[in-house]
């Protein structure tokens, strides 16, 4: 497989991407049993989970409402009467014998998601639907020789299913792609988005065909990706694997692979019978639901700000630099705490380089995130405006009163200043009045400097730092003194 391939150009790869979002409802999609995870085998059972004979389903409301907020978020249109079906078939950790799904009317329909990729290329992946439908439990082979063991405390879990069209290109998109959904259920709070985990689970269909053709190619699904990057991987292995067998004049079969992240190399699973015939009819234990323009409304008025409406509103409204705006909005705490700063600062990149410097530093030292951080905003927004008023400079800013606050976050900064001794409001005006005096007791040192000897103003700069007790602001005094040097002729 390793075989160089040299018209690799002549080819472009067709990916669809089917994601499992694994809701974070309490309790499962259509009972009340508890969808917690972790918990010993079999504790989160009840008839309907079991399937046992006379159990009635009910659907969970919540797990509607997040699908509903999802398909709002990407632009979907809302299927404002949509079922539930049955897709029927036989497997030890599915005790019903079907699993409750949409197949013909899906919740959500349409969509789309921006992505940006690192070349600053942005596209938008389409979506070709979103349904609701629940977990299987799971079968355990590993645990004994003879036997496989199933826990039933999945089964029913409340799952949406994304689905684009075959329009993502390469591993690179796919990623970006899943990096933004990961980051949307997060900020909507519908979803932990941990792949490791198996909260987001993802299967790659990818094929591959000539450019210039318009008909799709033949295409393989590899499962068990586990996380970004694997999902990467093995689109990129699939593409080579896929070229490589049509230049040896193979077709490709149609099959369901495994990605072995050891190797990074794709195996078939299982072909994919192609009279796969699941027996789909809609589920006559539930009722159709009917979503109406009224819960509609009300949950569009509780939808937070999206990470896309930040990026605008950090670019556009606080003149922010593209890759600031990406970096405060890959983690909706952070973008929080951001926000809150410039609710008390409007100096928008002092508070961004504060945001994503001093503080995330801190909180990576200190294994914590932006939730966990007990400093309040309006505080750092005051250190930020000190600094922005020139009262006080950078390194009194981290060193003194931040460490101040990481010690005592109850602290206030308008105390801390005063504590610490670190105004002197009328140094700067004072600045100009010691540059002169040093500039005078140093009279041959003024000449040297107008000769070229340009290394004399560190001299300078230290009797500036001694009559000022080093509580001028470093660069400003440089500035300034060379100033003065050049206005004397
Ligand atoms: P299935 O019923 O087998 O799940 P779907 O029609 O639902 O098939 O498609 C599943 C995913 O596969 C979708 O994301 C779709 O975009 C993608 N897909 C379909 N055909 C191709 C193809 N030829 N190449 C790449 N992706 C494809
Ligand atoms: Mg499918």
């Amino acid at each position: 497989m390793n075989q160089i391939i040299n018209n690799i150009e002549q080819f472009e790869a067709v990916i669809g991407l089917e994601v499992h979002v694994q809701l974070s409802t309490a309790s499962k999609a259509f009972c009340s049993d508890s969808a917690t995870f972790g918990n010993l085998p079999n504790q989160n059972i009840s008839p309907v989970s079991l399937g046992l004979p006379g159990a009635l389903p009910l659907t969970n409301e919540k797990a509607v409402k997040y699908a509903t907020k999802l398909g709002l978020a990407i632009d979907s249109k809302i299927n404002q009467y949509n079922f539930f079906d049955r897709k029927n078939y036989f497997y030890a950790d599915l005790p019903k014998g079907y699993q409750i799904t949409q197949d013909n009317e899906p919740i959500c329909i349409g969509g789309k998601l921006k992505i940006r990729l690192e070349t600053g290329e942005e596209k938008d992946i389409i979506l070709n639907r979103i349904h609701m439908e629940e977990d299987a439990g799971k079968s355990i082979h590993d645990l004994d020789a003879d036997y496989s063991y199933i826990d039933l405390n999945r089964a029913g879990v409340a799952l949406l299913e994304v689905v684009t069209e075959p329009m993502i290109s390469s591993g690179e998109e796919a990623a970006a792609y899943l990096t933004e959904l990961r980051k949307l259920v997060r900020y909507l709070d519908i979803c932990d988005g941990n792949m490791e985990e198996g909260s987001m689970r993802c299967d790659a269909n990818v094929s591959v065909r000539l450019k210039g053709e318009t008909k799709l190619g033949n295409r393989c699904e590899v499962k068990n990706l586990n996380s970004i990057k694997n999902v990467q991987r093995a689109i990129e292995h699939e593409i080579q694997r896929q070229i490589g067998l049509i230049n040896k004049g193979k077709t490709i079969d149609q099959n369901t692979l495994n990605f072995d992240a050891a190797t990074g190399k794709t195996t078939p699973l299982r072909s994919k019978e192609m009279a796969n015939d699941y027996r789909y009819f809609p589920e006559p234990d539930l009722l159709p639901m009917v979503i109406s323009d009224e819960y509609l409304e009300a949950i569009k008025a509780e939808m937070p700000a999206l990470p896309e409406q930040l990026y605008q509103q950090f670019t556009k409204e606080m003149g922010l630099p593209s890759y600031d705006a990406l970096v405060l909005t890959a983690d909706k705490a952070m973008a929080d705490y951001f926000i809150a700063i410039t609710k008390h600062s409007t100096s928008y990149k002092l508070a961004s380089n504060w945001v994503m410097g001093t503080l995330k530093s801190f909180l990576n030292e200190t294994q914590q995130g932006f939730a966990d951080l007990r400093i309040p905003a309006e505080e750092i927004a005051a250190i930020i405006n000190l600094v922005a008023h020139k009262e006080i400079n950078n390194s009194q800013a981290k060193n003194k009163l931040f460490a101040a606050l990481v010690l005592q976050p109850e602290a206030k900064v308008a105390n801390l200043v005063e504590e610490l001794n670190l105004i002197h409001k009328k140094c700067d005006n004072e600045l100009e009045g010691f540059i002169i005096t040093a500039l005078e007791k140093f009279p041959d040192k003024v000449k040297e400097y107008q000769n070229g000897k340009k290394g004399v103003i560190g001299l300078f700069m230290g009797e500036v730092m001694k009559l000022s007790h080093g509580k001028v602001d470093p660069k400003q005094a440089n500035k300034l003194i060379i100033e003065k040097l050049e206005g004397i002729k």
